[in-house]
């Protein structure tokens, strides 16, 4: 068994080979003629393939990825989902946004991109729609609710789910998704605000493998590359077990932070130690500058962390399998939201420790 993985080389590329393919496309025959030279930076990807016995699909097809679909809705439009749906604006795309604050759509309408007053009128005006959601109440609510996306779909649509959620969650979207005829993809994202901007998240895919192929040259437009994992909920699995060992990291490493200055050691010392090592993180050498000066501008809010450690405890559970760690993990966060922390990034659960300290 097999699984696929593509990276993105840095070189850009012009659409017009995109599209030439794309025309021959079923699913989004419409290719506006503005789309058809105008530069992106974004490229074919390289096919590399790997070996790893839990997954099953089939390898990348290169040429596949040749197509654009013409016409991209993007609900949710947040932290993650504004850079998302803006390198999407820019590569040239016929974007319509929807966001339930409507005023964050002001921005993107001015770039140029449509709206349209509901996720239903927003998955009916478009080929393919991406979600990018707070947690899966939020995921439920935009695909399914009252004039939900689902009921926009019908044969031929494709619907991408790039919220980060329960792979239970993913499964009951996928269900109304493709009982309305159209097809559906989980992509969760690994990465966060600033590689959103940069085009350089990881997309962590599985579902229908042909709007895999359809998506793909959205989602090198969005990402640096992007693994097919088979079966609706294996994306939302990888996705939080990365996220489950970030939560864990990101608590050690704040009790590190606390106890070094406690024994009257300099916490900017450790980061630097830390960072010569093997256990150097992009991660701490970015967050500990901040944390050491108690602040944390928020790239990844701590209630999704705390989001996260939830949804992968559950996993765990449901598989029977121990994560004491992680436990520990979130009862920090637990204890940091309680502090009114969760709007914050998820680097204050630091503050959770000191306010321990303080009793
Ligand atoms: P965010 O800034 O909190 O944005 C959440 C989005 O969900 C907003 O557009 C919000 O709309 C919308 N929303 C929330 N509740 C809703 C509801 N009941 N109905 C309709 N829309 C609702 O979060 P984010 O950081 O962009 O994260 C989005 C997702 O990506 C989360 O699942 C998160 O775990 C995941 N993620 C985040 C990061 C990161 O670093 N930030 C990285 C990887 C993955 P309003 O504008 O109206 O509030």
């Amino acid at each position: 068994m097999s699984m696929s993985f593509l990276v993105k080389p840095s070189n850009c590329h012009h659409l017009s080979s995109l599209t030439a393919m794309a025309m021959s496309s079923t699913f989004c025959p419409h290719i506006p003629n503005h789309l058809r030279s105008i530069p992106i930076c974004s490229s074919p990807t390289k096919p590399i393939s790997l070996s790893l016995k839990a997954f099953s699909s089939q390898p990348s097809n290169a040429s596949s990825t040749d197509e654009l679909p013409a016409r991209v809705g993007f609900l949710g439009l947040g932290i993650m989902g504004s850079p998302m749906a803006q390198n999407l604006i820019k590569s040239g795309c016929d974007v319509t946004v929807w966001n339930r604050t409507k005023s964050k759509c002001d921005p993107f309408i001015s770039l140029g991109a449509k709206y349209k007053p509901s996720p239903a009128e927003v998955a009916a005006s478009c080929d393919v729609t991406f979600a990018m959601l707070a947690d899966p109440e939020s995921a439920v609510d935009v695909a399914l609710g009252k004039d939900g996306a689902a009921s926009g779909m019908s044969t031929g649509k494709g619907y991408v789910d790039v919220s980060t959620v329960d792979g239970e969650t993913s499964k009951l979207i996928s269900g109304h998704i493709k009982a309305a005829g159209a097809l559906f993809l989980e992509a969760p994202v690994s990465g966060s605000k600033k590689p959103a901007e940069d085009g350089q998240l990881i997309f962590l895919t599985a579902g229908d493998k042909s709007l895999y192929e359809i998506a793909a040259p959205l989602l090198d437009v969005m990402g640096k590359s992007r693994f097919y994992l088979g079966e609706v909920g294996n994306g939302a699995a990888m996705k939080l077990v990365v996220n489950m060992i970030m939560g864990s990291m990101m608590a050690s490493f704040s009790e590190g932070l606390v106890l070094t200055e406690k024994i009257g050691l300099d916490p900017k010392v450790l980061v630097e130690v830390i960072s010569q090592g093997a256990i150097s993180s992009p991660m701490y050498s970015l967050k500990g500058p901040s944390m050491i000066k108690s602040l944390y501008p928020t790239a990844f809010p701590l209630k999704h962390q705390q989001k996260d450690m939830r949804l992968a405890l559950g996993l765990a559970e449901s598989v029977s399998q121990s994560t004491p760690l992680a436990a520990a993990a979130n009862e920090l966060y637990k204890v940091a939201k309680s502090h009114g922390l969760s709007d914050e990034d998820f680097s204050a659960v630091i503050e959770a420790l000191k306010q321990k300290l303080k009793r």
